[in-house]
Order: C-alpha cells, then structure tokens, then sequence
C-alpha cells in the first residue's frame, strides 16, 4: 500500500479588517489578515501538505504572489487545485489534520462548518478531516497577537 505524508505550515500576520477567513468560513474579528490572496493561513496549510505529500512543491510555486492575477483570489482555488493534482496523481486525500494557532478569535464555535467548508471543497467525508486549535499560551508573535500560524498533515493513499 503506497501512503504519502505531508506537511504544511503558514503564517499571516494581522491587518486592519473586521474579519479573518480561516478554512473558509468568515470569522468575524476586529483585525484583518494580511496576504496576497485571502490570507486564509488555515487553508494553506493544508494545500501544502497535500502538495508535500506528492512532492510537488508548495502554493507559492503553483500560484506565484508575484502573479496579480490571484491577488485576493479565494484559498479554495489553491486547495482545489491541490487535490486535483493528487488525482492526477493516482492519489486520494485519506485525511487532513490542521492546527491553528491564534489567542483571539476563538476557533472552536466555527470548527463544524469549517469542517463543512473544507468537506465541500476536498470532497472529502467531514470524518476525515481534523479542525483544531491551541493558543501559544500569550508567547511570541501568536501570543502577542501580531498574526495566526497553522500547520495541518495530509495523508494521502494510492488509488
Ligand atoms: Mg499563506
């Protein structure tokens, strides 16, 4: 049996805004986050770690920020993106597992639909995906409140 781990880990620091997008879903908060795209750390996580796992670089490679053509373009693109090429690939998504890491907002009353978010776009049973988070317990740039780090593990299998 062929399985593939993968690993992605992102950082967006805050901005002015009156929400954050975190795997999808609006959460509302007095601060933005900053980015090229819609800054949607979580999400980008993931699709690393989907492309970790098919050793195929990661978001940065496949949609360049130098390119203004995805300048507030929406993460599910991205995500898309990477799980068609684990198709193209003879792979399929087993599960995905993603942490954010942030003191405020609170994550845990949006985790359901973030999982139905998430589902919806992986086409991937809400069951085989993790949302979790933890805060940095006030220390260093999360602690501080300077911006949100996610880190998720994909495990793909053979088709
Ligand atoms: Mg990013």
């Amino acid at each position: 049996m062929d399985i593939r781990l993968g690993n992605g880990f992102d950082v967006h620091r805050f901005g002015p805004g009156n929400h954050v997008t975190l795997c999808g879903v609006h959460v509302p908060h007095d601060r933005g986050l900053a980015g090229h795209s819609d800054a949607d750390v979580a999400m980008h996580a993931i699709t690393d770690a989907i492309y970790g796992a098919l050793a195929e670089g990661d978001i940065g490679q496949h949609f360049p920020p130098t390119d203004p053509k995805w300048k507030d373009a929406e993460s599910a693109t991205f995500l898309e993106h990477a799980v068609a090429l684990a198709d193209r690939r003879r792979f399929r998504v087993a599960n995905v597992d993603a942490t954010i890491i942030c003191e405020f907002p609170k994550i845990g009353p949006h985790v359901p639909a973030m999982q139905a978010r998430l589902s919806e776009i992986m086409g991937l049973a809400r069951d085989r995906i993790s949302v979790k988070a933890t805060t940095s317990e006030q220390l260093g740039f999360t602690g501080r409140g300077e911006g949100i780090a996610a880190m998720a593990t994909a495990a793909l299998v053979a088709n």
